[in-house]
């Protein structure tokens, strides 16, 4: 089955610097306990036919510049390399949103040059990765962390990570801002405060403000925030 199953039709917001429609791909291997859209996550509900996708994106040649890849989790999708190549062919920039679940895809991506801009989330310190994903393999997020540190493509990237009080404090933060250093991160880094109400897929209570005084200040990169 085709797995988009909406279509943000404009947005100037998240792609840094274009104009781009965002593909929203159902199914995600991760249970983030702040994620809002547990439908989009396990897959349920209607799906957009291929069809109906492609002539929305044919009736935006030329109009815009990208199309985002969002989710859920779209690398999880066996499809989708030549679905980006074909949007690609298109003259569309690609954008990718992904949690870092799948180096192998992503390596190809950058390879083939299929992609302009990867964001990549964060969501944890390896110590508190599972805790917080649900998910066991840190190893995967770190080895695509580094491939898209160390591409060679001038693919443009941003970091981010949403903080809910309950799953991730000050200092979970700060472990992160040391390793993206440590990385030789050097662009912006996103700290995105989870502002979201019930129902998340953990059901968490009301996100308290954390001590913006015991962040640390990076010496390689800025921190910008945002509301999630
Ligand atoms: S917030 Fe977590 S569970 Fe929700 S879509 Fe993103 S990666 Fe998947």
């Amino acid at each position: 089955m085709f797995p988009i199953s909406s279509i943000t039709p404009f947005t100037l917001q998240d792609y840094p610097h274009h104009t781009a429609c965002i593909l929203w791909f159902s199914g995600c291997n991760f249970r983030c306990g702040y994620c809002h859209n547990p439908d989009l996550v396990f897959g349920r509900g209607e799906k957009l036919t291929e069809e109906k996708v492609f002539s929305f994106l044919e009736s935006r040649k030329n109009l815009l510049d990208g199309v985002v890849f969002s989710g859920g989790e779209c690398t999880i999708f066996p499809g989708l390399i030549p679905l980006i190549e074909r949007v690609k062919k298109m003259g569309f920039l690609i954008k990718l949103d992904t949690n870092g679940s799948n180096p192998k895809v992503v390596r190809e991506l950058i390879e083939r040059g299929l992609v302009n801009y990867i964001a990549i989330d964060y969501k944890a310190p390896q110590k508190k990765f599972f805790e917080v994903t649900r998910h066991k393999k840190f190893s995967n997020f770190s080895e695509t962390l580094d491939l898209i540190f160390r591409q060679k493509n001038e693919i443009d990237y941003e970091v981010r990570t949403t903080i809910h009080s309950d799953l991730l404090d000050e200092n979970d933060v700060n472990e992160i801002i040391f390793d993206l250093e440590k990385r030789g991160f050097d662009k912006k880094f996103f700290l995105q405060n989870f502002f979201g109400k019930n129902p998340t897929l953990g059901n968490l209570p009301p996100s308290k403000k954390i001590n913006l005084e015991k962040i640390v200040k990076p010496n390689q990169f800025e921190i910008e925030w945002r509301n999630f």
